[in-house]
């Protein structure tokens, strides 16, 4: 499915017949907002990658490659499973795992260079068994809790650990996770930062984690010593901050299957929920909700929903979203604009993904790693390298 055009094919886009959409990736994009990530941090601070489920739904293959070419060298992925593919595509790159240690794996870990990051005493205990007589046991990080209450050590729990001599074990980074960043001015950042320098001072050897994309654009105070950016680098924001917000990446197209008259007082779709308040034209296009294209962005005759465009019209969204195509509204183009076969943008550079996503009452996080397999994918390539490595 992943093909690597060159810049002269992904330009020209010969799209297959047989397509009824495609998403683009902009890897450039991509590589560009990890080194404006980077440039952001504090000086002492370097910048990773959280590329779990699949880079947010954009393809690892590319996406980690192209982080790679731009710098990044450390890698935040769910499960063993992601790590172990990260780890194929990049032999050299150091990978956290943040959904912890999975029971009965550390030998999984270990054999593919993945470092658990240890989220519970259960899991500290099975990875202290686990290296227990090794000369060089390989290093594992320690996720402590500070608020959000998902995985992570209570305080008390990582003092417990820190106070224990014989334990053997050391975590190489502290970790933990924000409940609020994107909101700048909820009381719980201040909170959990203050938790978290804590945790730090009970493991003094240990690198510091504590910034999602969100918080690298709150104070440099959040910044530690390792940032894990994810929703910035693949060009959806991250807070209510409009500078949380870079380049594009991500670009979902579907094609017009028929241009079709509602005369007033027709309705569209199922539940008949829109009804036509004078006569319209109407594209229908290849992409529904089985293709990750929301259900929840359609429209009734009360509530507006998604746009999609075309040469710089806008065109509404008619009624419900069904599995394999929508509808929109064409009457104000011209009809050469809007023909049978050629591609609407439902979001990218005009119509940007955080839009889109809030017509249908959720995040770009959602809409990513929800679009479907039926669309073929072409990635544009990494112009300029400027890598630090
Ligand atoms: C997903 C995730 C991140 C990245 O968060 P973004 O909001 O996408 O920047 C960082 N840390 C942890 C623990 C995560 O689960």
């Amino acid at each position: 499915m992943t093909d690597h055009p060159s810049p002269e094919d992904a330009a020209n886009s010969a799209d297959l017949p047989g397509d009824g959409g495609r998403i683009t990736i902009d890897l450039d994009a991509l590589a560009a907002n990890w080194r404006a990530l980077d440039a952001r941090l504090s000086d002492d601070a370097e910048c990773g990658a959280a590329v779990k489920a699949d880079c947010y739904g954009l393809g690892s293959d590319d996406g980690l490659v192209a982080l790679w070419t731009a710098g990044c060298r450390t890698f935040f992925v769910a499960t063993p499973q992601e790590g172990q593919a990260t780890r194929a595509r990049l032999p050299d790159a150091t990978i956290y795992i943040l959904n912890g240690l999975y029971p009965g794996a550390s030998e999984f870990y270990a054999g593919h260079g993945l470092r658990p990051v240890l989220g519970s005493p259960e899991e500290v205990a099975e990875w202290r068994g686990f290296i227990a007589g090794q000369s060089a046991p390989p290093p594992a990080g320690l996720h402590v809790d500070t608020g959000i209450s998902r995985l992570g050590l209570s305080l008390d729990e990582a003092r417990t650990v820190a106070s224990d001599p014989a334990s053997g074990f050391s975590p190489d980074m502290v970790m933990s996770h924000m409940a609020c960043a994107d909101m700048p001015d909820h009381p719980m950042n201040g909170q959990q930062l203050g938790r978290f320098r804590e945790a730090c001072a009970l493991f003094p050897d240990a690198r510091r984690s504590l910034a999602n994309s969100a918080s690298i654009f709150l104070d440099r105070d959040y910044h530690f010593d390792l940032a894990r950016p994810g929703i910035t680098l693949y060009g959806a924001s991250a807070s209510q901050l409009p500078q949380a917000r870079l380049r594009p990446v991500v670009t979902l197209e579907s094609r017009i299957l028929q241009v079709h008259e509602l005369k007033r007082g027709e309705t569209i779709g199922y539940g008949a929920t829109f009804t036509a308040p004078a006569d319209m034209r109407v594209a229908m296009v290849a992409a529904g909700y089985a293709d990750g294209y929301l259900r929840a962005s359609g429209s009734t005759d009360e509530k507006r929903g998604a746009d999609a465009w075309i040469a710089g019209y806008r065109l509404p969204i008619l009624g419900r979203v069904s599995m394999d195509m929508s509808a929109f509204d064409v009457s104000a183009v011209p009809p050469d604009v809007a023909r049978r076969g050629d591609f609407v943008e439902l979001f990218g550079a005009n119509i940007p993904i955080d839009e889109t996503a809030a017509c249908a009452g959720t995040i770009g996080y959602e809409l990513l790693t929800g679009l479907g397999r039926r669309f073929s994918r072409r990635y544009l390539p990494v112009r300029s390298a400027r890598g630090t490595g």
